[in-house]
């Protein structure tokens, strides 16, 4: 099928089903396009909830679809592609989660969004990268276990002297790839660029950067900059909103376009087979409920 009658079809069984279309900024530049949302993580467990359709379509990683199905039990979620996986989300386990809690008294399990629904259910609340500060600063807890991903952890227990954290080694390798000496290379090219960064890169680059912050929030600061100039620091997917809203400024990234195979597996045949035949998230029921009141408390906190 060609492209255009592809979309007219996935147009076509969207209004006859009644369904919503989510996407995640990292997916594909002619899967966001045909979106009725795209998002951050943070953004899309919300319209989720929000929204009134009962079919959602869920264009990103399995994390996403599994929160959002938590979040709305009553919905059904499907995934546009059910084999997109983060691999970050499985770079802990529930037994490490349970061995930490033994070992400190006054402690929050903060858990990172790109986890599995088991590993929600036995954390204390939620975070993604753009509401992580005011979340854990908001926590009466002085001890943080933050998992899985080292890096955002990191970042924010700097902003966080008060607190003590214990990290996890969970990282992104699509953001860990990024190296200093590419942003290096970059920079001398656009001496003047801002460097905008997500908080999964290492700390080497975190530390160079003008801006650090989630997708949404680096589309954001561009938007709103008066700069012309940018190094983006996060999967290259953020490069179509990001021009579509700036059309008169350059955005660049650091060493060979950065890719997350999980989220671009995504395509437009897959939206409209998800459609046609759609076979919707489940999570078991005992997880889900205790994974559930840790998103909630996210949505309560982060508010
Ligand atoms: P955001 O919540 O910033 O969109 O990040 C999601 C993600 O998977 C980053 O790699
Ligand atoms: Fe996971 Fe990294 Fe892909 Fe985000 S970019 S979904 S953290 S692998």
């Amino acid at each position: 099928m060609e492209k255009d009658a592809i979309i007219k079809e996935i147009e076509r069984l969207k209004k006859e089903k009644q369904a919503l279309i989510v996407a995640h900024y990292y997916v594909r530049d002619e899967v966001q396009a045909i979106a009725d949302y795209v998002g951050d993580s943070y953004y899309l467990s919300k319209i989720c909830r929000r929204q009134p359709e009962n079919q959602i379509i869920f264009c990103g990683v399995a994390f996403m679809g599994e929160s959002a199905k938590i979040l709305s039990p009553e919905k059904t979620i499907v995934m546009a592609n059910p084999s997109s996986d983060c691999p970050m989300a499985h770079m802990i386990t529930a037994q490490k989660i349970e061995e930490v809690k033994k070992q400190y008294e006054d402690l929050a399990v903060v858990c990172y969004i790109n986890s599995t629904a088991e590993i929600k259910a036995h954390s204390d609340v939620i975070v993604t990268s753009s509401n992580a500060y005011q979340i854990i600063s908001r926590l009466k807890e002085r001890n943080i276990f933050f998992v899985p991903d080292e890096h955002l952890g990191r970042f924010i227990a700097s902003k966080l002297p008060e607190k003590k954290f214990i990290f996890n080694h969970g990282f992104c390798h699509v953001h860990t790839s990024m190296t200093q000496k590419a942003l290096e290379e970059i920079k001398k090219q656009y001496p003047d660029a801002q460097v905008l960064v997500h908080p999964e890169c290492s700390s080497e680059i975190i530390t160079q950067a003008d801006f650090v912050g989630s997708t949404s929030e680096i589309i954001q600061y561009a938007t709103e900059s008066r700069q012309k100039e940018f190094i983006i620091g996060t999967e290259s997917g953020v490069l179509y909103e990001l021009r579509q809203k700036n059309p008169d400024k350059h955005f660049h990234t650091i060493g060979e376009k950065p890719y997350c195979p999980n989220m671009k597996r995504i395509t437009l045949e897959d939206v409209l087979y998800s459609l046609k035949y759609p076979q919707g998230v489940e999570v078991e029921e005992k997880i889900a409920g205790k994974a559930k009141h840790a998103l909630m408390r996210m949505h309560e906190l982060g508010e």
